[in-house]
């Protein structure tokens, strides 16, 4: 039975250091806090569908170092498979974020070991994505590696959920092979090559990259909401009023949100209704991974 959900991505050590402000250069500036959470846009997004409750596969690497170690223990703890996670000589991936009080997200990445996936990763991981309906991509691994593994969830007959995030140039034929690709609004813009500010811009936006990419287009704008074309069918899904406290992983939590419900069967703009609620209980909690929610606690916000 396709009853899977197979994420093919990052997995990152993530330090999260709450700023007052940016530090001028030169400037060493005493931060507020510091947090150190698994995160990497890929186990990210497996773990918000795992703890939807959907069988989420995990395919990537780790290095051998005590941050794999703490990576593995987190996706498994809420039920992401991470036999396809495999640990190579390079150090585990990192993310460095500066988190200011007024929710603006500086964040750099150490590739590390995500960098090391390979072809054959994905190649073992063929008899998994016979089993899997929807297989999700980042960028956040080298981009032949990715278009590998579109083509390969394709000729296994899944349907293929791009993240393009973080923006960068991508082939047209590897963004046409999929069937979903997800932007915030500034990947929008990257991608569109112009500002994609306000619903407005984001529903033109969407009918355009739908168009020339021959997929469906989410593009989510923060508190404002999100966009989504279906089939050329576009609609504006509005976020959910709470209050946020840490924005960190909305857009992952989205994300898995999306993969639960397209999985019971939902279109793909009942899935982002669905999925806006899952962020909206993400961004009222500290961290990414711990904050995302549970089936249960989605349950009100979505009723
Ligand atoms: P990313 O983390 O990829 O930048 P966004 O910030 O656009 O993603 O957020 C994704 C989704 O999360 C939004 O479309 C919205 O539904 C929800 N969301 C984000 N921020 C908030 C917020 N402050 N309040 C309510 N919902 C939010």
């Amino acid at each position: 039975m396709r009853d899977k959900i197979t994420v093919v991505g990052s997995l990152n050590y993530d330090i999260v250091l709450k700023i007052p402000r940016l530090p001028e250069c030169g400037e060493t500036l005493p931060a507020d806090d510091a947090a150190f959470s698994p995160g990497g846009k890929g186990a990210n997004q497996a773990v918000q569908a795992a703890k939807l409750g959907v069988p989420v596969h995990m395919v990537g690497c780790v290095g051998t170092d005590a941050h794999g170690d703490v990576l593995l223990e987190a996706a498994c703890k809420y039920g992401v498979d991470t036999a396809h996670v495999r640990r190579c000589g390079e150090p585990t991936g990192m993310g460095v974020i500066n988190a200011m009080e007024d929710g603006s997200v500086f964040a750099c990445i150490v590739r590390g070991a995500n960098f090391a996936v390979t072809k054959e990763d994905i190649d073992r991981a063929e008899e998994i994505l016979k089993e899997t309906f929807l297989v999700v991509l980042q960028m956040e691994i080298p981009q032949e590696i990715n278009g590998y593994a579109i083509k390969k969830a394709k000729e296994c007959g899944c349907r293929v959920l791009l993240n393009a995030a973080p923006a960068e140039e991508i082939p047209l034929d590897y963004l046409q092979m999929c069937d979903i690709i997800v932007l915030n609004e500034v990947e929008a813009g990257f991608y569109l090559n112009t500002d994609v500010k306000n619903e407005e811009d984001a529903r033109k936006g969407a009918a355009l990259l739908a168009e020339k990419y021959g997929t469906d287009i989410i593009i989510t704008l923060g508190k404002a909401g999100a966009v989504v074309s279906e089939q050329g069918d576009v609609t504006f899904i509005p976020a959910n009023k709470v209050e946020a406290i840490e924005t960190t992983g909305a857009g992952d939590s989205f994300i898995g949100g999306v993969g639960y419900a397209l999985r019971n069967g939902q279109s793909l703009t009942d899935a982002c209704k669905f999925a806006a609620c899952c962020s909206a209980v993400t961004v009222c909690r500290l961290g990414a991974q711990d904050s995302m929610p549970f089936l249960e606690e989605v349950g009100k916000l979505a009723a």
